[in-house]
């Protein structure tokens, strides 16, 4: 139980890797409060947590920077301030830039980079100390053709990232995560492009990863072992990007 008497908020933990995340979380002691913007599935991840820890479920849409406050207030009232921010919600389009609607660029940047800003900037606004670590992308890192608003938004979220772990020093550690391929809806056949998914398969280890693989480095760097650890961007990729 090395999270004990923390207060963890997970952005997009209806599913995937933010459900995987906020159990984790929970497992460890912390108390948990995550967001979906809108989600049946989010009652069956309440359930979950309620089984482990205090917990609460707070419908908004981290673009949305009235609702980032209003979840702010809901998390503060519920469970108290959060001293551990998970920049988890994200979403996926796939198209050549030709075809890619303008629309559809700046949802993807409103979501997974306008989204992790809003939170953030709430979060340095309430907590005197703690630790915010951001989903980005191994595709952040290596570019992808037919990606281009994804792949922008989580090297947006890379640099957002090393900015602020700068800028919040000493009292508030800022990491990011880059994930390779993870099996989760937004890697299924319904989301992705047998092109795309083949793609994924072209590491070392030539498989997917689990949520509960991205998991255990968020409860990694939340614990003692990221007690000086700053700026990184941690690659959980099967092998994808090697730095
Ligand atoms: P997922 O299964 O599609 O889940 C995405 C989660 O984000 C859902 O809970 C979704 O809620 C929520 N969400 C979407 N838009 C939101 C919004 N505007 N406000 C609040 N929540 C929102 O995706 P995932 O694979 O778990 O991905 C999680 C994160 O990991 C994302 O940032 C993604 O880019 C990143 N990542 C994933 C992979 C991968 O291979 N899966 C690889 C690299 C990085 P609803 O259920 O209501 O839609």
């Amino acid at each position: 139980m090395t999270l004990q008497g923390k207060i963890a908020l997970v952005t997009g933990a209806s599913r995937g890797i933010g459900r995987a995340i906020a159990l984790a979380l929970a497992d460890e002691g912390a108390r948990v409060a995550f967001c979906h913007p809108g989600d049946d599935q989010a009652e069956q991840v309440l359930t979950e947590l309620a089984q482990r820890t205090e917990a609460c479920a707070i419908r908004a849409d981290v673009s949305d920077e009235a609702q980032v406050i209003g979840m702010y207030d809901t998390a503060c009232k519920e469970l108290g301030i959060p001293d551990i921010l998970i920049n988890n919600a994200g979403i996926l389009r796939e198209g050549p830039i030709v075809d890619t609607a303008t629309e559809d660029f700046d949802r993807v940047i409103a979501v997974n980079l306008r989204g992790g800003f809003l939170c953030s900037r709430e979060f340095v606004r309430r907590a005197d100390a703690g630790r915010i670590i951001n989903i980005a992308s191994d595709l952040g890192l290596l570019g992808r053709e037919n990606m281009v608003a994804y792949a922008a938004s989580k090297g947006g979220v890379i640099a957002m990232t090393r900015s602020l772990s700068r800028e919040l020093a000493p009292d508030i550690l800022v990491n990011a995560i880059a994930p390779g391929s993870i099996e989760t809806d937004m890697t299924s056949p319904d989301s992705m492009s047998p092109e795309q998914l083949a793609k994924d398969m072209d590491t070392p280890l030539a498989r997917f990863g689990q949520p509960e693989d991205i998991a255990a480095m968020a409860v990694f760097l939340c614990g003692t072992g990221g007690n000086f650890i700053t700026g990184q961007c941690f690659g959980v990729n099967g092998g994808s990007v090697m730095t």
